[in-house]
């Protein structure tokens, strides 16, 4: 049976990437939405099929714990939001998929970890790259040595943010600037690579070039990790202009994706030639390989549950700090 999911907030996301992904998986099925506005509720019951009872806005979401069409919930909300949602779908004893970041405080994640134990509910977090083929390359040329033993990366991220209205640029709602939105797939790739924890990070914010649009968040900002072994990284992160590498240097050779973190196609090289691929809908991958282990009854792997999104919190975190003090941070 293919499990039925419901999508906490319907903005871009949800229904740009994850609503069409939804039409081609093979193990959950699009069976309800949460939203604040009646009007996408219509248009989303009319397009993807779904029953008036299995509709909720905020007020009501929490009844969802009667409903049995529903096994997991996908919160799709600003981050701020992620937590005081996913904590009440797991008290409405349902399995959850919380985008990324997880939330903009430690605090918040230890919560939901917290939560979705008690509940007996497992708690998986965006990170679709984890199932995207290109990615499981970089990790395995890493992890193996293939090109010998790791000895610098370069991973960025970042794009021009439109809008200046939107919650992306406001601190309360987001958390941070690109370092929360993209900077984090810089930060999981430099992990992933190397299968290792930064030990430290320096940092610096970019001179800001519109303060007025940035007055709440950082515009672009550098920082750098020493991990064991002596490999290191550097990373940049903006909302003023585009980057998205990911760069591995080893004693024999490199490897490297560009793009690296994008909906795809991703393009993979390397010192003896190109990385060849299958091309995949990253979130088809993601929702079926999530729910393929919960239909099994298997713990997730570990590198998409809670505890992974709570890590890149405290990593980004230090990273602030470092920043602001001028100081090399422990992590
Ligand atoms: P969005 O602005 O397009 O959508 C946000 C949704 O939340 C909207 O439907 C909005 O109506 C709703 N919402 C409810 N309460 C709100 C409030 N108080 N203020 C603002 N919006 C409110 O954002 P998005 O791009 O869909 O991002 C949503 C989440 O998904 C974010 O956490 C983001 O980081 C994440 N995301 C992940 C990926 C990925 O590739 N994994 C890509 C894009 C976004």
């Amino acid at each position: 049976r293919k499990l039925g999911i419901a999508l906490v907030g319907l903005g871009g996301y949800a229904k740009n990437q994850l609503a069409p992904a939804l039409q081609q998986t093979q193990h959950v099925r699009l069976a309800g939405i949460v939203t604040g506005t009646p009007a996408k509720a219509e248009e989303w019951m009319a397009k993807y099929n779904i029953p008036k009872a299995n509709v909720y806005d905020y007020k009501t979401f929490d009844r969802i714990i009667d409903n049995k069409d529903i096994d997991v919930v996908y919160v799709v909300l600003p981050n701020s939001m992620h937590a005081e949602y996913v904590i009440r779908a797991a008290k409405a004893g349902k399995h959850v998929i919380c985008e990324k970041p997880m939330a903009i405080t430690v605090k918040d994640c230890q919560d939901m970890i917290d939560a979705c134990k008690k509940a007996n509910v497992q708690l998986a977090i965006g990170y679709r790259l984890h199932y995207e083929p290109f990615t499981q390359e970089m990790m395995r040329l890493g992890r193996e040595k293939v090109f010998g033993n790791l000895k610098f990366l370069e991973a960025s991220d970042g794009f021009k943010a439109g809008d200046p209205n939107q919650w992306r640029l406001k601190k309360a709602m987001a958390g941070g600037g690109p370092m929360m939105d993209v900077g984090i797939y810089a930060i999981q790739g430099v992990r992933l690579v190397t299968g290792l924890e930064p030990l430290s990070v320096t940092a610096q914010f970019a001179p800001k070039t519109d303060p007025q649009k940035f007055k709440d968040v950082e515009e672009t900002m550098y920082w750098q990790f020493e991990f064991p072994n002596g490999i290191t990284s550097t990373s940049t992160t903006s909302y003023a202009a585009g980057v998205e590498r990911l760069y591995a240097s080893a004693e024999n050779g490199w490897f490297e994706l560009r793009p690296a973190y994008g909906y795809g196609p991703l393009k993979g090289m390397t010192s003896k030639g190109p990385i060849d691929k299958p091309v995949v809908n990253h979130q088809a991958m993601h929702m079926d390989g999530i729910c393929k282990d919960l239909i099994d009854g298997k713990q997730l792997p570990k590198h998409i549950t809670g505890e992974e999104g709570m890590q890149d919190v405290k990593i980004i975190q230090a990273t602030y700090q470092a920043a602001e003090t001028g100081r090399k941070i422990k992590i």
